[in-house]
C-alpha cells in the first residue's frame, strides 16, 4: 500500500508544460516536461496522460494536484482571463474540464504566484515572512508573499511587476503599455541593446551576449548594465513600497549573474530608502525551473488543509 502523501504540480508556460510529484517536505519524487501543446484539447489530453503517469509512478497516494498557468487567473471566474503567452487559455472554462481528468482536489493559480509560493516554502525564501520573487527571462513574472501568505490581490491579479512602468518613453509592451519593466529589463531587451550598440545585423541570443560579456566585450557589458538599470528601478519601487525581507531573482537571465544583478542592485540602492534597502536581502532564487511545479503542488496541498500555508 502506498503510504507517502504526495501532491502533483503542473506548470504551464508558453514553451513548456512541466510537471512533477512532490512529497510533504517539498522533495521532488518525479518530474518531467513536454513542449506546451498548441490547443486546449491537446493540452487537456497531455494533462490526462501525465496525470495517469504520476499516479502510476508516484511512490505515495497522490492527494492533491496544483496548476500554475501563465496568465491572469480570476479568483471569481476561476478562469485565465488573459494569457499573452498561451492565448488558448483565454476565458476557457478550466475547472469543469480539469474535473473530468483530475480525480482529487485541485487548485489553479498564476504560474509566477506558484513559483513564489514554492520558493517561500522550500527554496531561497524558506524561513521568511515576506518576499517578492521576480523571474527574469523572455518576460518578467512575479509573485508576492506577505505575512506568510501568498498575496493574490482582490481579484487574483496581484504581483504583475513585469508591467509596472519604469521608462515612460520606453518600448511598447504586449500589454499595451509603454516602458514596462518586462520590456526594459528582460532577455529580448538585452539582445536589442546589444544590436543597437553594435549596429549589428546578425541576430544574437541573450546567452551569446552573456558569453561576450564574460570576455569583456564593452557593448555586451553595457547591454546588461542598461537592463540592470531598469531592473533596479523596479526593485527600488518594490523595496520602498513593500519593505520585504527578501527579493528573489529567478529565471533564465539569472545565469548571467552579476552582469545584470550588480547594476540592478546598485540602482535599487540609489532609488530606495536607505533603511528599507538595508533590511531587504536581494538573492537568487533556488529552485530554478522547478519552482512553479513545486509551488503548485504545495499550494494544492495547503488547500486540503483549508489554509494557504
Ligand atoms: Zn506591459
Amino acid at each position: 500500500m502506498k503510504r507517502t502523501s504526495v501532491a502533483a504540480g503542473f506548470d504551464l508556460g508558453g514553451t513548456q508544460l512541466k510537471y512533477g510529484a512532490v512529497d510533504g517536505g517539498g522533495r521532488l519524487l518525479l518530474k518531467g516536461k513536454v513542449p506546451s501543446p498548441g490547443s486546449m484539447p491537446e493540452l487537456l489530453e497531455a494533462i490526462r496522460a501525465i496525470w495517469g503517469r504520476i499516479k502510476a509512478e508516484s511512490p505515495g497516494r497522490v492527494a492533491a494536484c496544483g496548476f500554475g498557468f501563465a496568465g491572469f487567473y480570476s479568483l471569481e471566474a476561476r478562469k485565465i482571463l488573459h494569457s499573452p503567452n498561451y492565448p488558448s487559455l483565454n476565458n476557457f472554462d478550466l475547472v469543469p474540464a480539469l474535473r473530468k481528468i483530475i480525480d482529487v482536489p485541485f487548485r489553479i493559480d498564476n504560474d509566477a504566484n506558484m513559483a513564489a509560493y514554492g520558493e517561500y516554502l522550500y527554496g531561497a525564501g524558506r524561513g521568511t515572512q515576506s518576499l517578492v520573487l521576480l523571474t527574469v527571462g523572455t518576460g518578467i513574472g512575479s509573485g508576492i508573499i506577505l505575512d506568510g501568505e501568498l498575496w493574490q490581490g482582490a481579484c487574483g491579479f496581484a504581483g504583475e511587476l513585469g508591467h509596472i512602468t519604469v521608462n515612460p518613453e520606453g518600448s511598447l509592451c504586449n500589454c499595451g503599455n509603454r516602458g514596462c519593466l518586462e520590456t526594459e529589463a528582460s532577455a529580448p531587451k538585452i539582445v536589442k541593446n546589444y544590436m543597437d550598440l553594435t549596429e549589428g545585423q546578425e541576430a544574437v541570443t541573450s546567452r551569446e551576449v552573456y558569453l561576450l560579456a564574460r570576455r569583456g566585450d564593452k557593448a555586451a557589458l553595457e547591454s546588461f548594465a542598461r537592463c540592470g538599470y531598469y531592473l533596479g528601478i523596479g526593485l527600488g519601487i518594490v523595496i520602498n513600497f513593500l519593505n520585504p525581507e527578501k527579493i528573489l531573482i529567478g529565471g533564465g537571465v539569472v545565469s548571467s549573474g552579476h552582469y545584470l544583478l550588480t547594476p540592478a542592485i546598485e540602482e535599487a540602492r540609489r532609488r530606495s530608502h536607505r533603511v528599507s534597502f538595508a533590511c531587504c536581502r536581494i538573492e537568487r532564487a533556488a529552485l530554478g525551473n522547478d519552482a512553479g511545479l513545486i509551488g503548485a503542488a504545495a499550494w494544492a496541498r495547503a488547500g486540503l488543509r483549508g489554509r494557504t500555508r
